[in-house]
């Protein structure tokens, strides 16, 4: 079947590696970015500049846009709210669950469907495969546009709430930005000791390497409300937390990422868990520290 035809509103760096894989699959493809320069290298290839707003939704039922988050969505689209009726609009801009239901209710309030997205690739991961972006929404308009989608990345559509996807993009985030620190924290106290990232990148690399074993080893026993110290003891991780902190203050670099887990260890200590294995501190992170 020919590549369908489609709107893309948003032309940062994303949303113009998007445009660029549309146009290379053959997709008639119409554009509009507030700063209008950003799609001149789209339309110089094909795509067609909407004037507006409101005609970027008239051309197409499928409305992909990729702004920085929601309320980016409602300054564009606001004025352009008459025009939503019947348009599917897929928005790949993230932002949390509860901002994309209340996004979705809005749509639907002005005839339109919201399918909300959260892409897990930077632009470069855009049309290569192994790429992969949560779609929620609407199952029967989701079905309709998967095909289009698809040129994209792969799609792994997870259910009606339009929440889901939000909230599956935010637990990958979640993880990446708090693992990412924990490398800068590597690389400071490298530095503060002569040694530069590249030094340490086969040590860094490999210790990250080896979180999948971890986390397939204990998300059984978790789910299982299995905290056994039959392995690991918290009394263990929070001894060993202590000389990481110590290094850190030894080095006379920053110690708010080890400050910051020492806390949560000695609560759960606190909370007499020192024989249990550290995943005990989960049951810790299941409600405001208080
Ligand atoms: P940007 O923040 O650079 O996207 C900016 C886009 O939103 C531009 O088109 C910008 O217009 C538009 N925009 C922002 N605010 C407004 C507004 N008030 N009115 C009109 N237009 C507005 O983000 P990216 O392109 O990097 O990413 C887009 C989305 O994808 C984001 O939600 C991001 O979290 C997500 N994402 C990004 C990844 C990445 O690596 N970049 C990876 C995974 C997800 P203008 O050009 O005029 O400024």
């Amino acid at each position: 079947s020919r590549p369908a035809p489609l709107t893309l509103v948003g032309l940062g760096p994303m949303g113009r590696a998007m445009g660029q894989v549309l146009l290379d699959r053959g997709h008639p493809l119409t554009v509009w970015n507030r700063t209008a320069s950003r799609a001149d290298d789209l339309v110089a290839q094909g795509a067609v500049r909407a004037p507006d707003v409101a005609a970027a939704l008239a051309a197409n039922e499928l409305v992909v846009l990729s702004l920085t988050d929601y309320d980016a969505m409602y300054a564009l689209l606001e004025p352009a709210a008459g025009a939503l009726a019947g348009r599917v609009v897929v928005n790949l801009s993230s932002d949390t669950p509860e901002k994309t239901r209340a996004g979705a209710r809005w749509i639907a309030e002005r005839g339109g469907t919201l399918i909300a997205g959260g892409v897990t690739v930077p632009p470069s991961g855009i049309g290569e495969p192994g790429s992969s972006t949560f779609y929620s929404g609407p199952r029967e308009e989701f079905e309709r546009h998967r095909a289009t989608l698809e040129a994209l990345t792969r799609t792994d559509y997870r259910g009606e709430d339009p929440g889901l996807a939000a909230l599956m993009y935010q637990i990958g985030m979640v993880m990446f930005w708090t693992s990412m620190l924990s490398y800068w924290q590597a690389v400071a106290l490298a530095d503060a000791n002569g040694l530069t990232a590249s030094d340490i990148l086969p040590h860094a690399a490999g210790t990250m390497t080896a979180m999948p074993g971890f986390l397939s080893f204990y998300a059984p026993r978790v789910d299982a409300g299995n905290h056994e110290g039959d392995v690991d003891r918290l009394a263990m991780g929070a001894a060993s937390v202590e000389h990481v902190r110590h290094t850190m203050a030894d080095a006379g670099v920053d110690t708010a990422l080890p400050d910051a887990v020492v806390a949560l260890f000695e609560r759960g200590m606190a909370a007499g868990h020192g024989a249990d294995s550290f995943s005990s501190v989960v049951e810790l992170l299941k409600r405001p520290a208080g």
